[in-house]
């Protein structure tokens, strides 16, 4: 009896969800007739923005990888190792290194294929041609399209074919759309509908005689599931998330994996000889952990980059209490991070009250208590602004705050947010922008608008009117930035003297109305 390519798929994928995520022979189909198909292993990794381990060294690390994967090779030789976008940017090396260090890292690691996350862009796009150049393995999109030449950007192919045993797989590379606005890839590269797209390639692979899909893809998983279920592909490996993820749309599986490779996925395709399309799938997670050794070929990475990730795992204190850097908090309430910051600004300038807008706040995780290191400080202030200090009156403070809140209501995460020191007050955002502040101390007393007061902020705030700051540019200013630290080196600094900090929410902001629910954005 012959089972149909779908029906036969539906039972494997029926097995492998009961069987949780225990690689075994789970299609009957296959185990019957071994000879007829080829295993066609894909090694997925995806949002790795650290070649090193993460996670105090416990899980991930790109030498590790490589150690599994030559493992794995030796039982599945048709491998091809994929990277579902997001390595370029951001992290604290790329503040120096601008993603270079993570090609080098993957040139290494014998990655075969990855597709553009939204974060290949954040440099712009003739440093994302440059990487491109200095990749050794190749990159894939089939949706982001330079306008000037029409075909994919930085003469990525659209779709990849390869062979193994006589049976043909094809790979093609999607990106999220919104990369347009939440990037930088500049006006001359726009990023085509993924389903429109996917339907597309699934029609030109199919008619030139390849029957096997794989939909290399950084998207958000509704998406990926609307590829799956408009366009016939085998199999999605994606990212983005930042989740492990397993779902299954239109009959093909879709697999997420964390990030920075805590998880290495196998996904093995059994391929029939006879047709050349999939007949089942088998996969399972393979956890990195710090049992692997790290495969000696890295060695020349670590030599290379050595120096650096050295002193970025400088301790440089601790913290007793988890620090809550998450930009969508730090953007719309008072954070302990937050007030940690603005109070070492005032502290380190000697200033009556300190300022940060929240926008500046980055890492955007919750840094959980324990050790700190310089690379957790770079991680949470990463521009290299400085501590400026300037003088203004009361009323012209009182105009920052409103300004502060003035998207409060209007928008889920305006970066303008204040984060404050030596400041308490209340607003209420369902009243007109401009008026929202009701009450408003200053070491606690009333501000008066005729005195003058010292703020401490950062230049970027102070002096180049950033996040719309620009009536603190009429200000007199009595630290200019020549002579300013930086914010970072400030924070290590107040870390270092105190060695241990604790910083709370103290009810220096209060929000009067109820906030609106707003849709959390989906912008890893
Ligand atoms: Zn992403």
């Amino acid at each position: 009896m012959r089972l149909d390519r779908r029906a036969s798929r539906r039972i494997a994928l029926a097995l492998v969800l009961l069987l949780a995520g225990m690689l075994t022979t789970v299609s009957l189909f296959a185990q019957t007739k071994t000879d007829c198909t080829v295993k066609v292993t894909l090694l997925q990794v995806n949002d790795v923005y650290q070649f090193a381990p993460v996670d105090l060294g416990t899980r991930g690390g790109l030498a590790r990888v490589l150690t599994l994967k030559k493992e794995i090779e030796k039982q599945s030789p048709n491998t091809l190792f994929l990277l579902s976008g997001d390595t370029i940017s951001p992290s604290v090396e790329s503040i120096t290194y601008k993603g270079a260090q993570m090609i080098d890292a993957w040139n290494l690691a014998e990655l075969d294929y990855s597709t553009f996350g939204n974060h290949e862009f954040d440099f712009g796009p003739d440093v994302l041609r440059q990487r491109m150049k200095e990749s050794k393995f190749k990159w894939v999109a089939a949706n982001v399209i330079d306008k000037q030449t029409g075909k994919p950007f930085g003469d990525a192919p659209a779709f990849v074919v390869r062979e193994f045993d006589g049976v043909k797989v094809a790979i093609f590379g999607l990106t999220l759309e919104e990369t347009k606005t939440t990037s930088r890839p500049g006006p001359n590269v726009e990023f085509l509908n993924p389903c429109e797209t996917a339907k597309k390639m699934v029609t030109e692979i199919h008619a030139s005689g390849v029957k096997t899909v794989i939909a290399l893809t950084h998207l958000s998983m509704s998406e990926d599931k609307e590829v799956a279920r408009c366009s016939g592909v085998d199999v999605i490996i994606g990212g983005h998330e930042h989740t492990l993820l397993e779902s299954s749309s239109g009959g093909a599986p879709i697999f997420k994996m964390t990030a920075d490779a805590r998880e290495l996925g196998q996904i093995d395709l059994n391929i029939s000889k006879t047709t050349g399309a999939v007949e089942s799938i088998d996969w399972k997670v393979i956890p990195v952990t710090d049992k692997i050794k790290d495969d000696p070929q890295f060695a020349s990475l670590n030599r290379k980059y050595g120096a650096l990730l050295k002193e970025l795992a400088t301790v440089v204190g601790r913290s007793s209490v988890d620090l809550d850097a998450r930009s969508a908090a730090g953007r719309r309430q008072e954070t302990n991070v937050g007030n940690f910051i603005a109070d070492s600004f005032r502290a380190a300038t000697g200033a009556d009250v300190g300022l940060m807008n929240g926008g500046s706040i980055r890492a955007d995780e919750i840094i959980r208590a324990g050790t700190l290191t310089k690379r957790d400080v770079l991680s949470i202030l990463p521009f290299k602004n400085r501590v400026v200090k300037i003088e203004l009156s009361g009323a012209l403070l009182r105009q920052a705050l409103e300004h502060g809140v003035a998207r409060s209501a209007e928008d889920a995460e305006p970066g303008r947010f204040p984060q404050v020191s030596g400041i308490k007050f209340s607003f209420d955002a369902s009243r007109p922008a401009g008026s929202r502040i009701v009450s408003l101390t200053v070491n606690g007393k009333p501000l008066d608008e005729k005195k003058n007061y010292t703020l401490a902020t950062s230049d970027y705030v102070a002096l180049d009117g950033g996040d719309g700051y620009a009536m603190l540019q009429t200000a007199r200013v009595l630290i200019p930035k020549e002579q300013a630290k930086f914010d970072s080196d400030t924070i290590e600094a107040a870390i270092a003297a105190k060695k241990v900090i604790a910083p709370k929410v103290e009810g220096r902001i209060i929000r009067l109305d109820k906030e609106k629910k707003t849709q959390q954005t989906d912008c890893k």
